[in-house]
């Protein structure tokens, strides 16, 4: 098959160029680079079934195909960027939406966008199901992601119902993993970053607050299983093993070895108190569940952020 994906150079979307390659289809890849980086898809830049296209999805372009598959992962995911990036992280759950979406539909090619557990906002239910409508501030410092990617959502049910558009909708849970910009300021890339470097563990708020953490080659599979099926309405993928921020952080310093402080700072804005996907629906009409425990995400992810520190 034939796919383009929005997003190629980022984290979870160079980890899809790869399964799709190694699944034996067509790949070409989009990105501008605002999170994403060109070393991430350095080692397919020869593969012939592999093309790359710097291209800003927010703007008008045309990629003649035709396509079979269209992802749109483009996003600017972690709270930092976001934050910096307010009307771009708005432009790329909105118009952007509608450029690949548009795309689908001239070439009656499937459409896949990735939304977000922060559809669930600061939850009021738990764990989260996909029924569930979400306590989202709609003017808060986090609205310019939570709201992009609900708008994302609705212009994806529209496209399906108003021209038949085959889609999908993936609600992704914290994903971490290899690729991860180490200094995006998420939980994951901060905490190793800071072990690493022998640094405090910066927690925010009094880490009491909860996540769970799903690794990146299961979230793959979850999106490709989730890309075949014929399920219109979201689905969530993640991982349910919930834990404090706290607990994470002596999770890391047992797998680093590091025996630093904890250094307390303030809890942003808006952060969720709580988070941890019910996946029962992606596990029935998917036969999709994590596989990968934490320990051994982790200790992957630490290789890798080893291996790129010493390049650098
Ligand atoms: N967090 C933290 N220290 C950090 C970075 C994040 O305590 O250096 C907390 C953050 O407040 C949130 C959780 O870790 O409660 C996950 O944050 P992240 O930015 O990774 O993603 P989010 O789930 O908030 O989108």
């Amino acid at each position: 098959m034939n796919h383009i994906i929005s997003g190629a150079a980022g984290f979870i979307g160079s980890h899809l160029c790869d399964r799709l390659i190694a699944d034996g289809h067509q790949v070409t890849g989009l990105d501008n680079f605002i999170t994403g980086a060109a070393r991430n898809l350095e080692h397919l830049a020869s593969h012939p079934n592999f093309r790359f296209i710097e291209q800003d999805v927010t703007k008008p372009f045309d990629v003649p195909g035709p396509w079979d598959q269209v992802w749109h992962l483009a996003s600017l995911a972690s709270p930092r960027e976001y934050l910096a990036h307010p009307l771009e992280t708005l432009e790329t759950g909105s118009t952007a939406t509608r450029n690949m979406l548009e795309i689908a539909r001239r070439d009656g090619a499937r459409f896949l966008v990735t939304s977000t557990s922060e559809c669930y906002g600061d939850p009021q239910e738990h764990p989260q199901v996909e029924t569930y409508w979400g306590n989202v501030n709609p003017v808060g410092l986090r609205s310019c992601y939570d709201e992009s990617k609900r708008f994302a959502e609705a212009m994806t049910m529209a496209y399906h119902r108003y021209y038949g558009v085959r889609t999908n909708i993936a609600r992704i849970f914290n994903t971490y993993g290899p690729r991860m910009a180490l200094n995006d300021g998420r939980v994951v890339p901060a905490f190793l970053d800071q072990a690493l470097r022998d640094e405090p563990f910066t927690v925010f708020g009094d880490g009491s607050q909860t996540r769970s953490f799903c690794y990146v080659s299961d979230l793959v599979d979850g999106l490709v299983r989730l890309a075949a099926s014929e399920e219109r309405y979201p689905v969530n993928l993640g991982n349910p093993a919930e834990l404090t921020i706290l607990e994470f952080a002596s999770r890391i310093r047992e797998l680093t070895g590091s025996n630093r402080e904890i250094k307390f700072e303030p809890l942003p804005e808006d952060d969720p108190k709580k988070r941890r996907p019910n996946i029962a629906k992606a596990k029935s009409i998917l036969g999709w569940e994590p596989k990968v425990p934490l320990a051994q995400g982790l200790q992957e992810t630490v290789e890798y952020f080893k291996s790129i520190t010493v390049a650098r």
